[in-house]
């Protein structure tokens, strides 16, 4: 706009320097999702019913992040006894451009002794139990009171347990991530809340299917459980189970934000450097490929994951560049557009994402695959 402006941001941002910085640097944002909701009980006992549970603990968790870390944006999927559609939870999260989404639930099984905390992320577990599927299943059964149930979650079909494996070639970016927090939550709610721990498991949950974010899935306790129904329904339980996944999520926050920034001082490394050896350029033409030592990462973007070879000249693959495949297990793993400079991966990535909304950016180093945070910091240092 006109210069005036501009020298009156410039002035305001000179005044308000210290905060400005740290919004600008330091800005995260928490999805809290409580499960279920206005026609949508979840699951009950007597006049118990989950949606109140999962909210109760929900807004406390959002009030002990809101106080206590001025810097985190906190946004719930729903405040008040409302039905919320599955997709529509994640939508909220994908266009708030969310850091991580947490949706908070209760269990319940037809042995009333079931009991404790279990924490899930999205995945096929290898062994997986018939007790986690039908955790999912329950879940998702939520969709069943949706209108376009059939096209919105692509023939999924909660009353077909045959409809998980769509689970199966799922990629998911945000493992690490997710188990990171997976992993933290369970650890507060066995210690400090001393539930029993049913450990950290992946399932098929629809609402974290769609959130493209690293996300977790809470299971409180059982409703059907009389102690653990007691106890969540009381202002002591439900005080102490947020806590748990505030401390939690303040624990994950810490270690995300140093990682952030290793990652920050890579990349600022990387503009100073070259690829190859003399060249000038920061960015890998096809001749200066050649010249990249096997020890130099590369940096692609992984799009698409079948368990069939296709071919070369599948529809599929028409306006990217560079497209390769490896094979994970039984799987053939889609790559494109490599190149050796990160900045331009993300570039890239943004670019393929127009076609593959899921695409994410993997790192090799002489053929193999690599973690792309140890990628990162070697593509950045002086060469
Ligand atoms: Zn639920």
């Amino acid at each position: 706009m006109s210069s005036h402006f501009r020298i009156l941001s410039v002035i305001a941002l000179t005044l308000f320097t210290g905060i400005s910085t740290v919004i600008a640097a330091d800005t995260f944002t928490v999805v809290i999702d409580a499960g279920h909701g206005g026609k949508d009980p979840g699951a009950i006992n007597g006049k118990k019913q989950e949606k109140d549970i999962n909210l109760n603990v929900a807004l406390e968790t959002g009030r002990l992040i809101r106080q206590n870390c001025k810097d985190v944006i906190v946004i719930y999927t729903r405040d008040t006894d409302d039905f919320v559609e599955l997709a529509k939870r994640a939508d909220i999260a994908n266009k708030a451009k969310a850091d991580f989404f947490i949706s908070i639930h209760t269990n319940s099984a037809k042995n009333s002794s079931a009991n404790g905390a279990e924490t899930y992320l999205l995945g096929a577990e290898e062994n997986r139990t018939s007790a986690n599927l039908s955790v999912a299943t329950q879940e998702n059964s939520a969709i069943l009171l949706e209108k376009d149930y059939q096209t919105n979650y692509a023939g999924y079909d909660p009353k077909s347990p045959e409809s998980q494996i769509i689970f199966e070639f799922m990629q998911n970016e945000y493992q690490k991530e997710s188990l990171n927090m997976a992993s933290l939550v369970q650890k507060e709610l066995t210690g400090t809340a001393k539930r029993n721990d049913r450990g950290v498991h992946q399932a098929g949950f629809l609402v974290l299917w769609k959130s493209a974010m690293p996300s977790i899935l809470i299971e409180l306790g059982y409703i059907s459980n009389q102690s653990d129904r007691d106890y969540m329904t009381s202002s002591k339980g439900v005080e102490e189970l947020s806590k748990c996944i505030y401390q939690a999520f303040k624990a994950y926050l810490e270690t995300t934000r140093s990682q952030k920034a290793l990652i920050a001082q890579a990349q600022g490394g990387s503009n100073n450097t070259t690829t190859a050896g003399k060249g000038t350029s920061a960015k890998s033409s096809p001749s200066e490929k050649k010249k990249v030592q096997d020890d130099t990462p590369v940096f692609k973007i992984q799009f698409l994951t079948s368990d069939t070879k296709m071919s070369a000249s599948n529809a599929k693959f028409k306006g990217l560049s560079g497209v390769e495949s490896y094979k994970d297990g039984k799987l053939y793993k889609y790559t494109c557009e490599p190149t050796t400079n990160y900045d331009e991966a993300r570039k890239n990535q943004a670019k393929v994402r127009e076609k593959y909304k899921d695409a994410f950016i993997v790192a090799f180093k002489g053929g193999d695959r690599i973690d792309l945070q140890k990628a990162i910091q070697e593509a950045g240092k002086g060469r």
